[in-house]
């Protein structure tokens, strides 16, 4: 079966992505093509962070490779964290420090619209493809919720009365962001499987 890198350290996301292609695809994360450094990330833009973070894997392994990267994206703060989400309370930060940052930031503010985005890029030799997903909800005022991960306690999707942190993780997973960019990937990936 052709074989397929994941350029994540994290053996979740990968198995995630596995569950969707497996029967086209062996999906391998990084612990197992011998990368045990962080894969760097300097980028000013989610894209560019993926398509980095896909060269990187691919020029060390010469295998066809896809990495992502996922900001969140809050209206009235013109898009920021955005590609600095992960450190948003700077270096030292966690999870807890950044949504409460986030959360004083956003203290006096009426509009609380926000988006999660994740970029796929995959890499196939010289061909690189992008996949976006995208999903909008508003920052809650309070956490809510202990499932989950990152900023999930304070963000609530449209159409939803609950924080991701609230949800099933299958059903957060079915309209997250990084769930309808994997689902773009593997249509990609599909249609091009069926044309070979
Ligand atoms: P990454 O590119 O997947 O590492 O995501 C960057 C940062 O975005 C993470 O460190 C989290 O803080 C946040 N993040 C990404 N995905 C999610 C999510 O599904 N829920 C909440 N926070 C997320």
């Amino acid at each position: 079966m052709r074989e397929l890198i994941f350029a994540t350290h994290n053996q979740h996301k990968s198995d995630e992505v596995a569950r969707m292609i497996g029967d086209l695809y062996n999906v391998k994360d990084l612990s197992q093509t011998g990368i045990e450094e962080e894969v760097p990330e300097t980028g000013n833009t989610l894209e560019a962070n993926a398509r980095q973070k896909a060269r990187y894997v691919y020029d060390r392994v010469g295998q066809s490779v896809f990495a992502d990267d996922t900001g969140l994206e809050v209206e009235v703060l013109g898009g920021k964290p955005g590609v600095h989400t992960a450190r948003y309370a700077g270096p030292e930060c966690d999870s807890d420090k950044n949504m409460r940052k986030l959360l004083a930031d956003l203290a006096n503010e009426e509009n609380r619209r926000a988006q999660f985005r994740t970029v796929i890029c995959l890499k196939i030799g010289e061909s690189e493809y992008l996949f976006e997903g995208v999903v909008k909800g508003t920052i809650t005022r309070e956490f809510s919720g202990e499932e989950g991960f990152g900023y999930d306690p304070i963000f609530m999707p449209d159409g939803y009365n609950q924080t991701f942190a609230e949800m099933p993780m299958d059903e957060k997973n079915k309209i997250s962001h990084r769930g309808r960019a994997i689902e773009k990937l593997v249509e990609f990936l599909r249609r091009m499987g069926d044309a070979q």
